[in-house]
């Protein structure tokens, strides 16, 4: 593994060469802290076209909020979001954490950024259904606190590149990522979306390295 420098270097260096080939990225897309919350959700094991359905049937029925969600029987909000699949697993997700922003002091996303962010994050991952990416993509794009979301694509363009074990947990990876840059939420933003750029144009599942704005960082994209 590269020594502690090498691998802020090498972060800073993803970061710029992302921003400077795609530009800002104006995630997430949602009109509303709630919006994006659902949408966080929802998209657990699904690509964001589906969840984009869900969404929209959402609002068709007037039921982008955690009041509205939580007057649909359980079936009928299943049926509702059923593009975005695991749509009965999801449907109880959405009630369990519309359940959990009810009992927040004004009933409001918004109270979490009263909270220390490591409170805040804590008490969201003890929402049945809310995972630590789950739960970082709300707090960052829904409520706009400075915390990493780590996916898939951070850790395959991570690990193609050295920069973490393929055992590197959740928590190491956005440890480390935190530790090697100025703790900003417009920076963890754009990063994120930039990383999840970067994976849908070359860095798939069969690397694209040419032409790849990182194609110049050591890396090794064997499958
Ligand atoms: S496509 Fe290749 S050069 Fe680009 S990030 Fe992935 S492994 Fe690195």
């Amino acid at each position: 593994m590269p020594v502690r420098a090498e691998i802020q270097h090498a972060l800073i260096d993803l970061y710029e060469s992302l921003f400077a080939r795609f530009g800002p990225q104006h995630w997430w897309p949602g009109d509303s802290p709630t919006e994006i919350a659902i949408g966080a959700v929802l998209t657990q094991n699904t690509s964001w076209s589906n969840v984009e359905k869900a969404i929209a049937n959402l609002r068709a029925q007037d039921a982008l909020d955690f009041d509205a969600l939580l007057k649909l029987g359980d079936g009928e909000l299943a049926e509702i979001i059923r593009p975005a699949g695991y749509y009965n697993t999801k449907s109880r997700y959405l009630k369990h954490l519309a359940n959990f922003v009810k009992t927040l002091p004004t009933g409001r996303l918004d109270d979490l950024k009263r909270l220390d962010l490591a409170d805040a994050r804590r008490r969201l991952l003890a929402v049945k259904g809310i995972g630590p990416e789950t739960a970082d993509s709300i707090l960052l794009y829904a409520c706009d606190m400075p915390t990493f979301v780590v996916d898939a694509y951070t850790r395959r363009v991570l690990s193609r590149h050295g920069l973490i074990e393929a055992s590197a947990s959740y928590d190491d990876i956005k440890r480390l990522v935190e530790d090697a840059l100025p703790r900003e939420t417009l920076l963890f933003n754009e990063f994120h979306a930039l990383i999840v750029k970067l994976c849908k144009e070359h860095c798939r599942t069969t690397a694209q390295c040419a032409r790849c704005p990182w194609e110049h960082h050591p890396h090794d994209a064997s499958p």
